[in-house]
């Protein structure tokens, strides 16, 4: 087996993120001289981080290689150590990841929607239209065949009516 990489010698998880959500409260990696490093693959550090992957969803995509990253010291303090940075961002999303009743009414209220979408929109599938199309060039074939057909039985009729006539007028 491999040996276990030491926690220092791997970019700490959060290195990449932070650039990407400047708003949020995450701390910038802290580089010291002397500081401990951690391995992300740690039971406490995986709850986390899995908890931040919400959060943050670049971190969804790490969490099968938690073996090739580790935490600093500044985010472990920030992350793991204390629940204070979590419970914030919890809380700035409460609407969407905490109030069980307002989860609750956003669903009702998204599937009402996609019910009055399913009622009001049903959006023509491409393949459906070509079909229709078909048909309907088909249609306008079989109507002009059939006004050929009907020429085409009016002059027998005449046909048959003139010879009609010419029996009567023979037999008279
Ligand atoms: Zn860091």
């Amino acid at each position: 087996m491999a040996t276990k990489p030491e926690a220092k010698n791997l970019p700490c998880i959060f290195n990449s993120i932070v650039s990407k959500y400047p708003e949020s409260q995450l701390a910038q990696c802290e580089i010291k001289e002397k500081q401990r490093w951690r391995h992300a693959l740690a039971e406490t550090a995986i709850n986390k981080i899995t908890i931040l992957a919400k959060y943050f969803p670049e971190l969804n995509s790490l969490l099968d290689s938690l073996e090739s990253y580790s935490l600093c010291e500044k985010h472990y303090n920030q992350v793991v150590a204390k629940d204070s940075f979590i419970n914030q961002l919890k809380k700035a999303n409460n609407l969407i990841f905490l109030d069980p009743k307002e989860n609750e009414r956003k669903r009702i209220k998204l599937n009402n929607d996609t019910c009055d979408f399913g009622i009001q929109v049903s959006l023509p599938d491409p393949e459906y239209e070509k079909q229709i199309n078909e048909l309907g060039q088909l249609n306008m074939q079989l109507l002009s065949e059939n006004k050929i057909l009907e020429k085409e039985l009016i002059l027998l009729n005449s046909k048959y009516e003139s010879q009609i006539n010419e029996l009567k007028h023979f037999n008279n």
